[in-house]
């Protein structure tokens, strides 16, 4: 993004600081004007320097010490601030009062930028127009107060004192919003960070925060700060679009889970727990793709239908638990994808992996089904065995040929007499192991 030289020089004649931020939010260059509203940014900030390191600096100079273990949270709000900012707003640092503007960049970025205002520009507060003020309290339809210099309530409507429980003639004159909120939450633990709201909104001008108070209600405030000390304040109810935002929240929550749930479903195997047909031919064809050695492994169990029709559909159903959790079992690395992919069939895809260490793992398997206690799924049951076809190459491969290949393979050693493993190696590649 980088703004022209010429323009920052532009922008310095004008008397307004600008930085620039990429998308990752890392500064990308500022003017001499920044450097004069922010000096304790001169020789420090850096070109690539995270936004939220400047914001920590800037916090560091202005937290008061009781403040500080909070700053993290400072920080973290401010960097919310930079990426949502619409509206410009205000602050007073080093003694000027700046208006702060942030634009979003075509390509992500952000350039901020500081206005130094004027006195004259900003709302005054002679003695004679804050009586007027004083008097049209009672009309605004919010909680209305109007602060001191001392940040203590000057004046105060009714809709404030409802708001805030307050009863009536229970003295508010006099206290800060601090003191009125912790009468508010006495006796409860309060749940939000409504101290560092509140200094925030006495910090910054125009900028709406939110204070929550007990029984889940809350309120949007917005203050205004005058050159002569006072500070005018609104207080709006905002509990029911807040809980409307939070149960929107929890369903979207709730609906992102049950979509995560339903997708793994859909892909799930579901008397096994093994990955299903559907998610075989997608990783099969993730794997395919990939530079790198590839095997794949068909597994058909041998005279299926036979123990089905002798011990029941039962006793068959837990005879696929049984091999199923045995392939799994067996199947290094973890990564690679096990699926059941038809009644009695599965299939193995072995990324990373070449054939002759596909082929161990085959006669592992076999090795562990031989040495399964059968007869504990059935008095009668022994010797279940299975068939097995190879075929591996080195990546990337045609997924089609591949399957074709370690299918043809598995019917070879079905016509081969079956309990088996035979291997089919592609075009091109030698046969290196003996069937
Ligand atoms: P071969 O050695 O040639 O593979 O013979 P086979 O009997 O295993 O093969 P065939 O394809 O003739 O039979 C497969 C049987 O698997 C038929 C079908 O009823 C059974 N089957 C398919 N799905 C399930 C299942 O989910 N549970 C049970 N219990 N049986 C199933
Ligand atoms: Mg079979
Ligand atoms: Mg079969």
């Amino acid at each position: 993004m980088k703004l022209s030289r010429y323009l920052h020089d532009s922008l310095d004649a004008l008397g307004i600081g600008a930085c620039e931020y990429d998308a990752d939010m890392r500064a990308v260059g500022w003017n001499s004007t920044f450097l004069q509203f922010f000096p304790e940014d001169e020789g420090v900030i850096y070109v690539g320097e995270p936004y939220g390191d400047n914001l920590l600096r800037f916090y560091h100079g202005r937290l008061a010490p009781e403040e500080l273990p909070d700053i993290e949270r400072h920080v973290a709000e401010g960097v919310a601030r930079h990426e949502n900012q619409t509206q410009p707003f205000e602050f007073i640092h080093h003694g000027r009062r700046l208006r702060a503007s942030s634009l979003r960049a075509p390509d992500g970025g952000r350039v901020r930028m500081w206005q130094r205002l004027d006195v004259e520009s900003h709302a005054e507060t002679a003695p004679e127009l804050v009586l007027p003020l004083i008097d049209a309290l009672p009309f605004i339809p919010d909680g209305a107060t109007i602060l001191d210099a001392r940040e203590s309530v000057l004046a105060a409507n009714d809709a404030f004192r409802r708001l805030y429980d307050l009863p009536r003639g229970s003295p508010v004159v006099g206290r800060t919003l601090n003191e009125i909120i912790a009468w508010c939450w006495r006796g409860a633990s309060p749940a939000g960070a409504w101290r560092a709201a509140i200094s925030n909104g006495l910090r910054y001008d125009g900028v709406p925060f939110e204070v929550e108070l007990p029984g889940q209600r809350w309120l949007r405030l917005i203050a205004r700060h005058s050159t002569g000390g006072l500070s005018f304040f609104t207080h709006a109810d905002i509990t029911v679009a807040k809980r409307q935002q939070m149960e929107l929240l929890e369903a979207q929550e709730a609906l992102r889970r049950a979509n995560a749930a339903l997708a793994e479903l859909a892909e799930t195997d579901g008397l096994t727990g093994l990955a299903n047909r559907r998610r075989f031919v997608a990783g099969l064809a993730e794997a395919v793709a990939l530079p790198q050695p590839l095997s794949l492994m068909m597994i058909d169990v041998d005279h299926f239908k036979t123990i089905n029709d002798r011990f029941g559909h039962l006793v068959g159903d837990a005879c696929l638990r049984a091999i199923a959790e045995v392939v799994a079992g067996q199947v290094r690395p973890a990564s690679a994808l096990v699926a059941r992919i038809g009644g009695e069939e599965f299939g193995i895809v072995l990324g990373g992996m070449r054939l002759e260490t596909a082929h161990d793992m085959a006669i592992a398997i076999r090795r562990s089904l031989a040495l399964m206690p059968w007869h504990t799924l059935h008095a009668d049951l022994s010797g279940v065995t299975v068939s097995i076809g190879l075929c591996g190459g080195e990546g990337p491969l045609d997924g089609t040929n591949l399957h074709a290949r370690a299918d043809e393979a598995l019917y070879v050693a079905k016509r081969n007499g079956r309990d088996r493993i035979e291997i089919s190696s592609l075009p091109g590649a030698p046969l290196c192991i003996a069937g």
